[in-house]
């Protein structure tokens, strides 16, 4: 998969509507102190589903939005569009090979996802992107201290990393969930058991 472009409004201090290119290779992003550098990748992050507030350097969700400033007054909403292409073997089928997702969060009502124009879950998302090996933990994002964290990781952390690259914890979510579902079957099953004692 490889991401292209970037689309910003109300998120952290973007308030207004911003469009990035991004091109192939390397892209690095510099600038002053407190421009708004770590908070462009943690807009890729929130977009790819990233659920953790304190990875985002905030209290709730709803801190990603903008807060206002002494002469803007706070937004009630921000949404970030991510589009990529996604190579043969990502792609269900040719029309999903361009694919545009956005997020958007509103005071009090939480975040709402789209992929191609659908609907969609929290988790159908963050699958879509683990899948790739380009998830919102992924090493292909180096974060300020990132390069520092991964030298000092755990074994068990590292581990995290490299399926992260490896593009296989979506099978982790999708095992988790066909357990879940398994006992689910089996209190089913036991219910009837049950049931069916009591008729005889
Ligand atoms: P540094 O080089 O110092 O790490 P940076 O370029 O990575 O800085 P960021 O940390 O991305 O900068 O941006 C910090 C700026 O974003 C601060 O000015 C902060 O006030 C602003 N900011 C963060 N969250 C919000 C928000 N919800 N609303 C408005 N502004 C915000």
């Amino acid at each position: 998969m490889r991401i292209n472009r970037l689309k910003l409004v109300g998120f952290k201090s973007f308030v207004e509507p911003a469009e990035l290119k991004i091109e192939t290779g390397l892209t690095g992003i510099v600038g002053p102190n407190g421009c708004g550098k770590s908070n462009l990748l943690e807009a890729i992050r929130w977009v790819m589903g990233e659920s953790s507030p304190k990875s985002m350097r905030g209290a709730g969700m709803e801190d990603v939005i903008f807060a206002g400033t002494a002469s803007r007054p706070p937004r009630d909403f921000a949404e970030v569009t991510i589009s990529a292409e996604r190579g043969f073997d990502d792609a269900a089928n040719d029309e999903d090979h361009e694919l545009e997702v956005t997020r958007r969060i509103e005071r009090g009502a939480g975040s709402a996802y789209r992929s191609n124009g659908r609907d969609v879950r929290a988790k159908d998302v963050a699958l879509i992107f683990a899948d790739a090996a380009t998830g919102a933990h992924s090493p292909a994002l180096v974060s300020q201290g990132r390069i520092g964290a991964i030298i000092s990781a755990k074994p068990q952390e590292r581990r995290q990393m490299l399926e992260e690259a490896a593009g296989i914890s979506g099978l982790h979510v999708r095992r988790k969930d066909a357990e879940q579902k398994l006992r689910a079957a089996e209190t089913n099953l036991s219910r009837l058991a049950t049931i069916l004692a009591d008729m005889d």
